[in-house]
């Protein structure tokens, strides 16, 4: 028996139309190039994006066409979130932390027709405009200059195509709750990017997923300000859900450094928040610095994700700060929110120590969204200990990725994502990542996590940063390499490090050697790049 309820797409446009009709007072605010602050309300802004809708429709831009957008946090980039898939077109966040020969290549094979492009950033996009085939560029921020467009046309001026639109010429897409919304290219850290291609219905169960209380939980109360880039997987999926809601809604801009990051907290009254921890572990340092130079009375939750937030980090904001940190995992595969730790409600009363064991984990999925986990031997049993590669399934899940069916082993013969994460389950469901498989230090046959050995190094008082890593080894194969960063002003020996290490390890899991380094390099988005620290030290055991 069929149930009687209407087949009600669920689709971006219900959001967007939510937004303006309900929350047109609302505020939005932009930290500009020159510091200064742009500020405006919903209303302003669903005026303008349905205007760049029209705009877009007007240039010939039709279903299912890709429009790439190439900017930092900001209104403009808010307003194409929703703007292009309004037009029925497709919106592609480009990275612009990527090398030009990286963003030609992502282009091409999206096949994006236009570009919109932060006039700060004209100089990246010129140094791959010969190499890709877009229709038409258009520049945000300030007047155009007189260089040229593609295929030596123009480029065209953002203000004046809205000024041209007129909204009563918008046509409204009878979209299908399949089709395509938005675009997102994986960074990258395991071969040639690949495009994650959200569709609606993704994006609304995303949205409604992540407001949960027990999710990220945003309400219209909220003041949102997302540090992770807009470009980084739809910046967690913040714009949406906050506009979903009518939460105040703040960008930072370019400025992502901890000081004006911890000014836009503090005299924005923000609330909710999230970024990877390299940002955290800036601000945290200013913090420790500067303490009570800002009032975040108001913050309430920063999520931590894209890679571990680790456990001296999460009690140092709370117990130095009593400031709250939310641990989340994802993947541009996911949405990007898979799994959030939030305490379970019977921990509540539970020691300090075990309440920071399980907030440092992952976390549990998300409604709607399923885990499990499998090595060789099978399916691994939810027992906190064994380990296995995470598989994920769920309406918010990547099945495939856009024109690439050589990558058709991401998914088992009965449908999961294979993530590429070693984890363990916990009888409570909680996921504790100990590794990517290709991060994994296998030592002799048996496996070592690289992530557990870097927060503990990182809970040492004068470590900065630490990537634990594998490096050739004549009789195991594999052995971990500890490189650490150590704080301004602070020393330490290997042997001081490796004693802090020894109560919490088993013998063979400790580092054969640690060496001292400047910085940790780091990929696009935010993550230590272990391919580049694992050439550097591959032979540092041998030799
Ligand atoms: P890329 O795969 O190119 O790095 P993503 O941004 O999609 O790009 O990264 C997803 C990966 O980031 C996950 O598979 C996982 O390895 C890592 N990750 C994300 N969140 C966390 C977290 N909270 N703890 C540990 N690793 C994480």
């Amino acid at each position: 028996l069929q149930g009687l309820m209407m087949d009600f797409p669920l689709t971006l446009l219900t959001i967007f139309r939510r937004a303006e009709a309900l929350f047109g007072h609302r505020e939005i605010v932009t930290r500009l190039p020159d510091k200064s602050f742009h500020r405006y309300t919903y209303r302003d802004f669903t005026q303008r994006a349905r205007r760049l809708a029209v705009a877009l429709q007007e240039l010939g831009v039709g279903r299912g066409d890709r429009v790439a957008t190439l900017m930092w946090n900001q209104y403009q980039h808010l307003e194409a979130y929703f703007g292009i898939p309004a037009a029925g077109a497709v919106l592609h966040t480009l990275n612009l932390r990527l090398h030009p020969s990286e963003l030609a290549y992502i282009v091409q094979h999206a096949g994006d027709k236009v570009l919109i492009v932060d006039r700060t950033l004209l100089p990246l996009y010129q140094q791959f405009k010969d190499h890709v085939q877009l229709e038409h560029v258009i520049v945000v921020g300030g007047s155009v200059p007189a260089a040229a467009g593609p295929d030596g046309g123009t480029l065209l001026d953002y203000e004046e195509l809205l000024a041209a639109a007129d909204p009563s010429r918008y046509r409204e897409p009878d979209l299908d709750e399949r089709e395509a919304a938005a675009m997102c290219y994986t960074s990258g850290t395991t071969g040639r990017p690949k495009g994650v291609l959200y569709s609606h219905r993704a994006l609304v169960l995303h949205s409604l997923g992540t407001a949960l209380p027990d999710g990220v939980g945003i309400g219209e109360a909220d003041c949102c300000l997302p540090v992770v880039p807009m470009f980084h997987a739809n910046a967690w999926g913040m714009p949406f859900t906050a506009t979903m809601v009518g939460a105040k809604q703040v960008f930072p801009g370019p400025h992502l450094d901890p000081v004006s990051l911890l000014e836009d907290f503090a005299q924005e009254r923000v609330t909710v928040t999230a970024g990877v921890p390299t940002i955290w572990l800036g601000i945290l340092q200013e913090l420790d610095k500067n303490p009570g130079r800002w009032d975040l009375s108001s913050l309430r939750a920063m999520l931590i994700g894209g890679s571990a937030a680790p456990k001296g980090m999460i009690r140092g904001f709370q117990e130095r700060h009593g400031l709250r940190v939310v641990h989340g995992w994802g993947m541009t595969e996911t949405s990007p929110v898979g799994t959030i730790s939030r305490l379970p409600a019977d921990l509540a009363g539970a020691p300090a120590d075990v309440q920071y064991e399980v907030r440092a984990k992952q976390g549990r999925p998300l409604p709607l969204v399923e885990i499990r986990a499998r090595n060789e031997q099978g399916i691994v049993p939810w027992d906190g200990q064994t380990m296995g590669e995470l598989e994920i399934r769920g309406p918010w899940i990547a099945a495939a990725y856009y024109n690439a069916p050589e990558a058709a082993d991401r998914w088992t013969d009965d449908g999961w994502l294979r993530t590429g994460d070693i984890v363990t389950i916990d009888p409570r469901g909680f996921v504790e990542i100990k590794d990517r498989d290709k991060d994994l230090v296998k030592s002799g046959g048996e496996w070592i996590s690289s992530v557990a050995l870097e927060n503990e190094l990182m809970a040492h008082p004068a470590v900065a940063e630490a990537a634990v890593i594998a490096v050739h080894h004549p009789k195991w194969q594999e052995r971990p390499l500890a490189v650490v960063v150590l704080k301004e002003g602070h020393t330490a020996t290997k042997e001081e490090l490796i004693e802090f290490l020894r109560p919490k390890f088993a013998k063979w899991w400790l580092p054969d050697d640690v060496v001292f380094v400047p910085e940790i390099p780091r990929t696009s988005t935010g993550k230590f790049l272990k391919a580049a620290l694992r050439e550097r030290f591959r032979d540092h055991l041998v030799a």
